[in-house]
C-alpha cells in the first residue's frame, strides 16, 4: 500500500460513510475523527483517503497475517470456551495511544506489512478448513476497515462460522450500526475512564467509547466483553477503576465479563514499569464489590483471577490457566452442572481443546 490512492488499486473501494462539505473538502463519518479530506489525502487512520472527489478505504482484501489462537485470546472467556479462532487484521488504526501493543501493524505504513491478499470468502473459507468455530477481526480495529470487515463476517457467517471484533469503539452512530449488526460478539477496550486519559494518551474521547458500549448492550445481541489495561501510574488508581465498575455496573448490568490485563512498556511508554499483578487483584476486587459477576485478570498467571463461579451456586464452573482451560463444569447449553444455572454468554456443546497453541497460517494469495 503506497500512500498515493488510486481507484486502479483493487485493493481500493468506496467507502460508505461520508459527505461533501461547504469547502470543498469531504468529511469522513467512520469515527469521532472526522477527518476532512482534500483531493489525494489519507485520514489519521491512514487506510482511508480521498481520490476522485470521494472517500474510498484503501487496505480491502489485505492483510497482517493469519493466525489460529483461543479465544480466550482475545480475550472473550463466555463465548464458545476453548475454542480456535481465525484472527487476521490489516494496517492502521483510528486512535494513536502511546502504549499501542500492535504498533508495528496500527503505525504501519508500509506495503511489507500486509502480506496476504485475501478475500471475504478465502478468509471464510481457510476458517472452514482449519475447524475454525469463529474469525476474529483484531490486530488492528475493524472500525477503519469496515466495509472489509461486513464482508468477511457475512461470507463467514453463512459458512456457519462466527464473526468476532476486537475493538477500542471508537466509531460513530450508523457505522457502529452497520458494523455490528453483522456481528456475534466483541471484546471493547475500555482504555480507561477518564477524558484526560484517552485525550493526552489516545488522542481519542471516552463519551463514544461508553455510547458503543451502550449501544451493543441495549440495542444488539452481540456478545460483548470488556477489557482494561492497567498501567501504573495514567488508569490504575482506585478512584478511577471504582468509577468504571460502578458505571459498567449501573449502565450495562452485573453479567457483562470484564477483563484487567498487564501492560507491558511499548512504543512511546517505554519509561513505565510493567503492571505489577497486585493492581490487577486490586483491581478485580473493586469491580468484584460493586457487584460485578465475572472479573478476569489477564496476561499473567493467577487462578482466582482466571475462574468462572456460578452466581447462583457459588461452584468454579470453569478454571483458567491463562488460555487454557482445566476444569469446566457448563453443560452445552451454558448451565453450571451443580444447580442449573445459566451462565451468560454463548455456548454450543463442549468446550473446545485448541488450549494455548498460536498457529500461523497462510491464507489468500501472496
Ligand atoms: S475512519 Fe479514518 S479517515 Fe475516517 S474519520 Fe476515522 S481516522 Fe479519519
Amino acid at each position: 500500500m503506497t500512500s498515493e490512492i488510486s481507484l486502479d488499486d483493487r485493493h481500493t473501494v468506496a467507502g460508505r460513510f461520508w459527505h461533501p462539505l461547504d469547502d470543498g473538502r469531504l468529511q469522513c463519518d467512520v469515527c469521532p475523527r472526522a477527518c476532512r479530506l482534500r483531493e489525494g489525502q489519507r485520514g489519521l487512520c491512514f487506510v482511508r483517503g480521498r481520490v476522485s472527489d470521494q472517500v474510498v478505504l484503501t487496505s480491502y482484501g489485505r492483510s497482517s497475517g493469519f493466525c489460529v489462537d483461543p479465544v480466550e485470546k482475545k480475550p472473550l472467556n463466555h463465548f464458545l470456551p476453548g475454542t480456535p479462532v481465525l484472527s487476521f487484521g490489516t494496517a492502521g488504526c483510528n486512535l494513536s495511544c502511546r502504549f499501542c501493543q500492535n504498533w508495528d501493524i496500527s503505525k504501519s505504513r508500509e506495503i511489507d506489512r500486509l502480506t496476504d491478499a485475501a478475500g471475504p470468502d478465502d478468509i471464510a473459507e481457510a476458517a472452514e478448513r482449519l475447524a475454525c468455530r469463529s474469525v476474529a477481526m483484531t490486530y488492528n480495529d475493524p472500525v477503519i476497515f469496515l466495509e472489509y470487515a461486513v464482508d468477511v463476517a457475512d461470507a463467514c457467517r453463512a459458512r456457519g462460522i462466527r464473526a468476532i471484533a476486537v475493538t477500542a469503539g471508537y466509531i460513530t452512530g450508523e457505522p457502529r450500526r452497520a458494523l455490528f449488526a453483522h456481528l456475534d460478539a466483541a471484546n471493547v477496550d475500555l482504555k480507561a475512564f477518564t477524558d484526560d486519559f484517552y485525550h493526552r494518551i489516545s488522542a481519542a474521547h471516552l463519551q463514544p467509547v461508553l455510547d458503543t458500549l451502550l449501544y451493543l448492550r441495549h440495542d444488539t445481541d452481540v456478545w460483548f466483553e470488556i477489557t482494561t489495561l492497567l498501567i501504573p501510574g495514567h488508569n490504575d488508581s482506585d478512584g478511577e477503576i471504582d468509577a468504571e465498575c460502578a458505571w459498567i455496573a449501573d449502565n450495562l448490568g452485573t453479567d457483562v465479563p470484564l477483563h484487567f490485563t498487564a501492560f507491558h512498556p511499548d512504543f512511546k511508554m517505554r519509561d513505565v514499569p510493567p503492571t505489577p499483578p497486585a493492581t490487577l487483584t486490586r483491581a478485580r476486587r473493586i469491580a468484584l464489590g460493586h457487584g460485578l459477576r465475572f472479573v478476569y485478570t489477564g496476561n499473567v498467571h493467577d487462578p482466582e483471577g482466571g475462574q468462572t463461579i456460578c452466581p447462583a451456586c457459588g461452584t468454579v464452573v470453569v478454571e483458567r490457566d491463562w488460555y487454557v482451560i482445566g476444569r469446566y463444569e457448563v453443560t452445552g447449553d451454558g448451565r453450571c452442572t451443580s444447580c442449573g444455572a445459566a451462565i451468560p454468554g454463548r455456548y454450543d456443546g463442549p468446550a473446545g481443546q485448541w488450549g494455548a497453541r498460536r498457529l500461523q497460517v497462510s491464507v489468500g494469495r501472496h
